[in-house]
């Protein structure tokens, strides 16, 4: 097979409308409302057939860029609930708040940091004009108790980022890993915040999924380090998209500095939401080793072995959601095309073909020929061995091509008439650009 080249994505195609993205998802077994018969439960999802293939690829890939290729990076899966002293180190119990305000008006919510600077000066709506409230103080993590007997059950917390369980385990890594600086422990993993202004879809939910670099380096080398990955992970996400325009750096302004941090970057995406944060890349010094080691009295020091100097190790983190990317790329790959012939449109998701939730199609042309239904199933039993493939039979050959572009199917196989003649199918990619259907025959 020929590989599938995207399709390429220009300045003037469209933003995609949200409600088509969640429509699709709803419609094709991506995404759901969690808890839907009962109500849902706002800013919680849950992912169908389609959307946990979408995911684990998504994971799989990132997971392989990171760890596998990195000789000098390894994995860790760290508890959801952790010791609740693990959040005042981290500074999550007294800072993890979002200020925020109501319209008195329209009753909507805003976070103080989400508004235009003019409204926070007039105090004013940014979409009705309504007098706004004074702010309120939120803090973002959710409490859970472990323990039965009343009165001796222990308050701690869902984590609020998957990051903490990194440098809790670090010295275990490496003293178990023969790991030396530089290097760097990966995490994918489950965070929770009571975020107040939970909306657009995926993009801020109260249950999500991040997926977190921390890279442990002599204070002498965090800018080359910080440099470095900074490049690699933007090169990661322009790899995985086709409107390479839209993405790019935001680079933190003085006031969102952290105190210990010189630099920031948001990697950030343009959507109709307009750019937001898809993935940060971070310099948090020495703090979260340091305020660990302070907070339990553990030294969490590194000494080289060759020079036998000690040092507590910055760190340069590169943190993102599954979730985002996971919205990202189906807003990056949803496509309406013009039938040329002027029939309905086709939906086409110009998904990578790494990531696609499934590989490909084997479709028999007609189903009145037991022949062809036979030999299309014996294709799709040995496909199916080496990645997702989908037999289907139901429907006009058509309409079972634009079922798979819904999809984002990248090949679909077609057994038709010559294939009992010759041994020999149809590949049909779904982004030839010229064409519609290109017609190239294959062996099987
Ligand atoms: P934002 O400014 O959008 O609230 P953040 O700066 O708080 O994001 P981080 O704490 O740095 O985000 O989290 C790292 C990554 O986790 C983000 O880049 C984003 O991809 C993802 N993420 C953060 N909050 C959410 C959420 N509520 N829902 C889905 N993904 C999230």
């Amino acid at each position: 097979m020929t590989q599938t080249e995207n399709k390429p994505a220009t300045q003037e195609t469209p933003f995609v409308p949200i409600e088509k993205i969640v429509a699709l998802c709803k419609r094709r077994g991506f995404v759901y409302p969690n808890s839907e018969i009962y109500g849902g439960v706002s800013g919680i999802y849950d992912f169908g057939p389609l959307g946990v293939e979408l995911r684990n690829n998504i994971r799989r890939f990132w997971w392989w860029s990171m760890v596998q290729l990195h000789d000098n990076v390894v994995g860790i899966e760290g508890a959801i609930i952790t010791h609740p002293r693990v959040w005042e180190a981290s500074g999550h119990v007294e800072n993890f708040v979002d200020r925020l305000v109501d319209c008195k008006n329209c009753k909507r919510r805003f976070r103080i940091d989400h508004l235009p600077p003019e409204n926070v000066v007039s105090n004013r709506c940014p979409v009705c004009g309504g007098e706004l409230t004074e702010p309120r103080t939120f803090n973002l993590l959710m409490e859970t108790y472990l323990g039965v007997v009343e009165g001796e059950r222990m308050k701690t917390y869902l984590r609020g980022e998957a990051c903490q369980n990194i440098y809790l385990d670090y010295d275990n890594v490496l003293k178990s890993s023969r790991m030396q600086i530089p290097f760097g422990i990966c995490q994918i993993g489950k965070a929770f915040r009571n975020e107040v202004t939970p909306g657009n879809f995926l993009f801020r939910q109260r249950e999500f999924e991040q997926w977190d670099l921390q890279f442990f380096v002599h204070p002498s080398e965090m800018q080359q380090w910080f440099d470095y990955w900074k490049e690699k992970r933007f090169e990661w996400y322009k790899g995985i998209i086709n409107h390479k325009d839209r993405l790019h750096f935001r680079e933190h302004g003085p006031d969102e500095l952290a105190h210990y941090a010189k630099q920031a970057f948001d990697i950030e995406y343009q959507t109709i939401l307009g750019w937001q944060e898809w993935e940060g890349i971070h310099w948090r010094q020495d703090w979260d080793l340091s305020r660990h080691s302070e907070y339990s009295g553990q030294d969490l020091s590194y000494t080289d072995p060759i020079t036998k100097e000690k040092y507590i190790p910055w760190i340069v983190e590169t943190s993102g959601g599954v979730d985002r990317t996971f919205l990202n790329l189906l807003i990056d790959a949803y496509e309406e095309e013009p039938d040329p012939s002027g029939k309905e449109a086709r939906t086409v998701l110009r998904l990578h073909p790494t990531l696609a939730p499934v590989k490909v199609a084997v479709l028999p042309l007609q189903k009145n020929k037991e022949e062809l239904l036979t030999t299309a199933r014996s294709i799709h039993n040995k496909l199916k061995r080496l990645m997702v493939s989908q037999y289907d039979d139901v429907a006009n050959i058509g309409r079972r091509y634009r079922r798979q572009d819904e999809i984002g199917t990248p090949y679909c196989v077609t057994v038709d008439f010559q294939t009992l003649d010759d041994g020999t199918v149809t590949v049909r990619e779904r982004d030839h650009t010229s064409v519609w259907y290109s017609e190239d025959r294959c062996d099987y």
